[in-house]
C-alpha cells in the first residue's frame, strides 16, 4: 500500500489563556480532507498549497485572512513553499492586497524565473494572474491571533500556517504562510518567505517553521533539519536539535516536519503549538498543547 503522511500548524503562538475548541476540529477537518486528497493520489504540492489555502481562508490563525497589521496599520503578508527532491521554490514578502499568499508563492514558482517576488513588485506580479483580490481590507481581515498578544511589547509575539506531505509517490513539499509578528515595522520579513528559514523540501525532509523569525533565520531552521539528516540523524533527533539552537539563541517557536519514510516530528518549546498530523498508518491527532 501506498504510504503517505502530513502535518499542518496553525502557529506556536498558542497560549494557555486563550480556548482553541474551533482551531483543533478544524485542523482535524483539514487533515482529513487533506488524506482523502493523498489517497486519490494528490501530489504532495497540491495538498501543502490547499491546506495552506483553507488555513489562510478560514480567519482562524495569523495567516491570510487571520492576519494583523504592521505598525503602520498595513498587512503586508509573506509565504513560501517548495517541493522536493528538484528543489523548486516560490516565495512572496511583504505582499498587499491579496487573499492567499501561499497561492501568489506558486505563481512565482510556476510562472516566473524567480523564487521570490517583494511588496510591489510581487502585488503587481499577482495582478497580472488570476489570484483574487482582497476589495475591502476593513472588513476582510479577522485579526485572528488578538488574544494571543499577551507577550510584552517588543517580545516578537506571532503567528502563522505550515503544511508538511510526503505523498503517494514519494515527493515531499512544504508551505508556510504567515502576517509575521504582531506589532512588526513596516518592510519587516520574518523567516516564513525565506527558503531554507521558514520552509523546505527536498528529497530527505519537508519542514515548515513557526514562532520568531528573527531566531529561524539565524540557524537556517528548516534545511538544518534535512542537513542534520544527511549527516546522520534521525527526524526526530535533528527538528528538536534545531529547536534547541534557537532556545540557546533566546528565540521560540516549533517546527513541523516529515521524512521520506514518513515519519512526521512538531516539537516547539513555545507554550503550545497548534498542530495536526497523519501518520503513515492513518492516525490522526490534532492538539495544541502537550
Ligand atoms: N515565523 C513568523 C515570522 O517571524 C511568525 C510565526 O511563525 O508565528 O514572521
Amino acid at each position: 500500500m501506498a504510504k503517505f503522511a502530513l502535518a499542518l500548524h496553525g502557529g506556536a503562538g498558542a497560549t494557555r489563556k486563550r480556548d482553541y475548541s474551533r482551531e483543533i476540529p478544524h485542523m482535524r477537518g483539514l487533515v482529513e480532507a487533506a488524506r482523502d486528497r493523498l489517497a486519490a493520489g494528490a501530489s504532495a504540492l497540491d495538498v501543502v498549497v490547499e491546506t495552506v489555502k483553507a488555513l489562510e481562508a478560514s480567519g482562524l490563525y495569523v495567516a491570510g485572512r487571520g492576519a494583523s497589521p504592521n505598525l503602520a496599520g498595513d498587512y503586508e503578508l509573506d509565504a513560501s513553499l517548495m517541493v522536493g527532491p528538484e528543489r523548486r521554490a516560490g516565495a512572496v514578502a511583504a505582499l498587499q492586497g491579496f487573499e492567499s499568499p501561499v497561492e501568489v508563492a506558486r505563481l512565482v514558482m510556476e510562472k516566473t524565473p524567480h523564487v521570490m517576488l517583494v511588496g510591489k513588485g510581487a502585488a503587481d506580479f499577482a495582478a497580472s494572474t488570476d489570484a483574487t483580490r482582497i476589495t475591502n481590507p476593513e472588513t476582510w481581515f479577522t485579526h485572528a491571533g488578538a488574544g494571543e498578544s499577551n507577550y510584552p511589547p517588543g517580545a516578537l509575539a506571532h503567528g502563522t500556517v505550515g503544511c508538511v506531505v510526503l505523498d503517494a509517490d514519494g515527493r515531499l513539499a512544504a508551505a508556510t504562510s504567515t502576517a509575521g509578528v504582531f506589532g512588526k515595522m513596516p518592510g519587516r520579513v520574518g523567516d516564513t518567505p525565506i527558503v531554507a528559514a521558514g520552509t523546505w523540501a527536498d528529497d530527505t525532509a519537508a519542514a515548515s517553521g513557526t514562532g520568531q523569525g528573527e531566531y529561524f533565520m539565524r540557524v537556517a531552521a528548516t534545511a538544518q533539519v534535512s542537513w542534520r539528516m544527511r549527516m546522520g540523524q534521525t527526524l526526530e533527533q535533528a527538528t528538536k536539535a534545531v529547536i534547541e539552537e534557537i532556545g540557546s539563541l533566546g528565540g521560540e517557536g516549533g517546527l513541523i516536519a516529515v521524512d521520506r519514510q514518513g515519519n512526521l516530528s512538531t516539537p516547539y518549546n513555545s507554550e503550545g503549538m497548534k498542530r495536526a498530523t497523519l501518520s503513515v498508518d492513518g492516525e490522526i491527532r490534532a492538539d495544541v498543547f502537550g
